[in-house]
């Protein structure tokens, strides 16, 4: 019988919240998987496993696990009894194919119940796998692995072990709202957060119908694909560009950006607030473009009264880019698009502002209208993950 056993491993810390943290795993992995040949997912000594059916697809399950929070490894298995030679019957057929420089057999006897202690084990195996290939054997650095799992009643052999994205399980880690622009960074940051168990949803600015509608759309394939982490998403989209016709009629140029995004925060909040999201999150990165000066970070800060969590604050473009491209939001994030950031600011905002000029500028705006014009047009969509999305209100 084919197995999925999946371990996780950062859970294993968490003292006396771990039942929680492993029944979430098995929620989430039970939901990602609905629609696939698969049964039986629950929790055993240590480890999730799951029976896989003829007909199950290895490789979608591959790829949708590979991006579920909380997950530290896993594979496809045999079940076997817990003898030398049902383990040895279930090795063969996994040799055929293969042609490693070297090799080992790593045993682990979860509950010492089957009695041969382990090292044992691997040298009745590793013999069987010699006699059979005579592949050479090396314990420190080996090409291939085989694993045994030894169990109370059974036991489990694979000889492919895939990466988790590890983190921690869906919904363990409270709700945030993320400020989701076309870019490459704000989705990386929400992915960040969502990793670390958090239930994200998304807000969008976008200035339709001044500007088109290319970046709602970019907006929507970017939750989708993050909500293959999630398995489902809400995302907020709110019409903007009434206000930045507002503020260019009252702003000197340079401090626009700025109150943009404190106008931003403000708005965000509100829904943060009627949606009990903890916090906001941003794809900030300290000195990335002129907008990001830590002066401007700290003066669109002072408006926020949630945390603000800025997951990507100290990394390096080159290093944000690589985890785009892994999840999956790179090639969308890069489609030309038309943010409203953009609109009506000079290319070279001001990288150093004061309190003093910045609070000058907004009291010449009335900005609970405008926070209230804004939230009035906020419309709401919902994405589901293996489901399709559907619009909503
Ligand atoms: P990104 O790659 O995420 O667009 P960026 O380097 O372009 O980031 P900015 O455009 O200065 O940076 O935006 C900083 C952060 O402000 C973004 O990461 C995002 O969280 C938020 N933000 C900017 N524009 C929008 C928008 N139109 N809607 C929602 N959030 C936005
Ligand atoms: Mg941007």
């Amino acid at each position: 019988m084919s197995v999925l056993v999946i371990h996780f491993l950062e859970l294993a810390l968490k003292g006396r919240n771990r039942p929680w943290f492993v029944a979430s795993l098995v929620r989430s992995i039970r939901l990602l998987l609905a629609d696939q040949d698969i049964s039986h997912v629950r929790h055993v000594q240590g480890r999730i496993e799951a029976r896989l059916g003829a007909n199950a697809d290895w490789a979608e399950i591959r790829s949708r696990l590979s991006m579920l929070p909380g997950i530290a490894n896993f594979a496809r298995a045999e079940q076997t009894e817990p003898t030398i030679d049902a383990m040895w019957d279930a090795m063969a057929p996994m040799l055929a194919g293969l042609q490693p420089k070297s090799f080992r057999v790593k045993v682990r006897r979860i509950n010492k119940l089957f009695l041969t202690p382990s090292p044992q084990v691997e040298r009745a195996l590793g013999e069987r796998v010699i006699n059979a290939t005579n592949w050479a054997v090396d314990l420190t650095k080996p090409e291939l692995t085989l694993r045994v799992e030894a169990l109370k009643e059974h036991a489990l052999v694979y000889a492919h072990r895939e990466p988790g994205t590890g983190g921690l399980p869906l919904g363990t880690g409270g709700k945030v709202l993320c400020l989701l622009s076309g870019g490459i960074d704000s989705p990386v940051a929400a992915w960040r957060m969502i990793r670390r168990g958090c239930r994200a949803s998304f807000i969008h600015f976008h200035a339709y119908p001044i500007l088109s509608r290319s970046s709602q759309d970019k907006a929507r394939q970017l939750v989708q694909t993050l909500t293959r982490a999630q398995l489902s998403s809400r995302l907020f989209l709110v019409p903007f560009g009434a206000v930045q016709q507002q503020v260019v009629l009252n702003v000197p140029p340079p401090l626009r950006v700025v109150i943009y995004r404190r106008l931003m925060v403000r708005i965000a909040e509100a829904v943060a607030e009627r949606h009990n999201a903890l916090a906001l999150v941003t794809g900030d990165v300290v000195g990335q473009v002129a907008s990001q000066t830590l002066e401007n970070i700290a003066a669109v800060n002072r408006v926020a009264t949630i945390p603000m969590l800025r997951p990507l604050v100290g990394d390096d473009k080159e290093e944000i880019t690589a985890i785009a491209r892994t999840i999956g939001t790179y090639e969308t994030s890069i489609i030309p698009d038309e943010d409203c950031c953009t609109l009506f600011t000079p290319r070279l905002p001001s990288t150093r502002t004061t309190p003093q000029l910045v609070e000058d500028a907004e009291a010449q705006l009335d900005v609970p209208a405008l926070v209230a014009m804004a939230l009035e047009g906020v419309t709401v969509e919902t994405f589901k993950f293996p489901h399709a999305n559907k619009a909503g209100s």
